[in-house]
């Protein structure tokens, strides 16, 4: 199987290749030229294996680059128990008779990016052996404090990388700052831009178009890759935990086999319920994909009415990752609805950059609709459902993962649909202490060490061990610039 673009169906690259380059060069998003099918028997045998043997099953469908051998290795290496804190890597819990969540933050970081970014090294540097690349690759993320942390974490000390964080000064909470500036390993940079998340995020893209600066590098043996990214390693994996879910939800009773979910995402850039669209593509029996938004609700209204328009403001919630205006993923699904039609993408994604908007033709609005439902909750309603669910139903949720069960809600109300549904629970609720707490009628105390306390003893939950370490950990990193100067921030960072 090879990859081609979005915007360039001629084009046929290898998985390897595919991801090693992260973004084509016409600037599309790379691929596979086709689904790779499964069935129930493929399900029934991966019924009684571990995550990690499954992973390694179903990326090597994607991948023929790689070996089934390889893969398992780098699965075991990815998701061990010293680096996820539940052996079933990616827990299903039930939470009543209808409805899981399929808990994606039992990883080092606490935050679903985890899943896909402690295997995305592994898939790259084979890549660079695989494709005879000799110079080092160096990952430069923009992070608003979730994608960095996890990036650092997967790439800390893997040969032939380096990676280099910037985050704004004071665009990160305090648990956020203290993880990247203690990150471990020879090969992390970590540099606070004195600016906010745009600032940051407009140095990093200047920087990837930057002709000079690639020289210059390239004179010194490296190249620029990134990690806030749509490559086609971080799309797979993601692939992985819905498949596995499926088989959870049958092993534990919850669906016969066969028999349909629906699956509920909170979703920003539309990577995560792209993974779910491509599971159920495969073949895994998935019902509506239903897609939660926060109150920077553009998808939903994209959703509703085949309009994309991002030309409105974007606001601070307190579910920050979900807080963006352009979901990059979302070229790929209109990929695929279109037929692979990559003139009509190229159209929209021109219109996107000159107009701030496109409305796809009636073709893409019909299946958009017969396959996703999009909704949005705002704030009361996130504090609202982390209460509601804690008190009524003992489960403790994060404020992304509120955003899903409240829309899940809506969408029940509104279609009587009464399938079995999944909701892809995206962060520990320690990660926004503040917020949790104030949720279920608590007045938070306290500094960020203090909240970790106060929410263990109000909840009884486990604090996650690496958030609770962090206490400990000396700081690393105290490096700060002006937004103009991360250009020399990267070449000393590349001596
Ligand atoms: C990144 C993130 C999301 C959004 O996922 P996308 O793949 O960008 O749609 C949701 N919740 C949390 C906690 C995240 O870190």
């Amino acid at each position: 199987m090879k990859y081609y673009s979005t915007r360039d169906t001629k084009l046929r690259i290898s998985s390897a290749e595919a991801i090693k380059q992260g973004l084509s060069q016409d600037g599309g998003l790379l691929t596979p030229e086709s689904i790779p099918q499964i069935d129930t028997a493929f399900l029934q045998e991966l019924l009684p294996l571990g995550y990690q043997e499954r992973a390694a099953r179903v990326m090597a469908l994607y991948l023929p680059d790689y070996t089934r051998e390889e893969l398992l290795g780098f699965a075991q290496r990815a998701y061990s128990a010293d680096k996820f804190d539940d052996e079933a890597v990616a827990p299903v819990r039930k939470v009543d008779d209808t409805t899981s969540f399929l808990e994606l933050w039992h990883g080092p970081t606490s935050a679903f990016k985890d899943m896909a970014l402690q295997m995305l090294p592994h898939l790259l540097s084979a890549a660079l052996k695989k494709t005879g690349e000799d110079r080092e690759v160096c990952i430069l993320a923009a992070t608003s404090g979730d994608t960095g942390k996890a990036a650092m974490e997967g790439f800390a000390d893997v040969p032939q990388t380096k990676i280099m964080v910037f985050y704004p000064k004071d665009g990160v909470s305090d648990v956020q700052e203290a993880q990247m500036v203690t990150q471990r390993g020879q090969n992390v940079g970590v540099c606070a831009v004195v600016g906010n998340f745009d600032d940051t995020q407009t140095g990093v893209k200047r920087i990837f178009s930057d002709e000079d600066l690639r020289k210059t590098l390239a004179d010194r043996g490296f190249f620029l890759s990134s990690a806030n990214s749509i490559n086609w390693g971080r799309i797979l994996p993601q692939v992985v935990y819905y498949v596995s879910a499926y088989c959870d939800l049958v092993s534990q009773g919850s669906v016969a086999m066969g028999e349909k979910v629906n699956i509920c995402v909170p979703t920003g850039n539309f990577g995560d319920i792209l993974a779910a669209y491509y599971a159920k593509r495969m073949g895994v029996p998935v019902g509506m994909l239903i897609c939660a938004s926060n109150r920077n609700n553009i998808l939903t209204d994209f959703l509703r009415t085949g309009i994309y328009d991002r030309n409105r403001p974007l606001y601070n919630t307190m579910s920050p990752s979900m807080d963006i205006l352009v979901s990059s993923n979302l070229e790929r699904l209109l990929f695929h609805l279109s037929g692979e039609d990559d003139a009509e993408i190229r159209g929209y994604m021109e219109s996107l950059s000159k107009e701030g908007r496109y409305e796809v033709d009636e073709k893409i609005k019909a299946a958009l609709q017969e396959q996703f439902w999009g909704g949005f909750c705002d704030e009361a309603g996130t504090s609202a459902t982390i209460a509601q669910y804690y008190q009524d139903k003992g489960y403790l949720m994060d404020t992304h993962t509120a955003v899903a069960a409240n829309v899940l809600a809506q969408y029940r109300s509104a279609t009587k649909d009464g399938t079995t549904t999944l909701v892809a629970s995206t962060a520990s609720a320690y990660k926004f202490c503040d917020c949790v707490l104030t949720a279920i009628g608590k007045t938070p105390v306290g500094n960020w060490t203090e909240l970790f306390r106060q929410l263990h003893e109000v909840t009884h939950t486990p604090v996650p061990r690496r958030l609770w370490e962090l206490r400990e950990l000396p700081r690393r990193f105290d490096l700060t610039c002006e937004k103009d100067k991360m250009e020399k921030t990267v070449l000393d960072f590349l001596q």
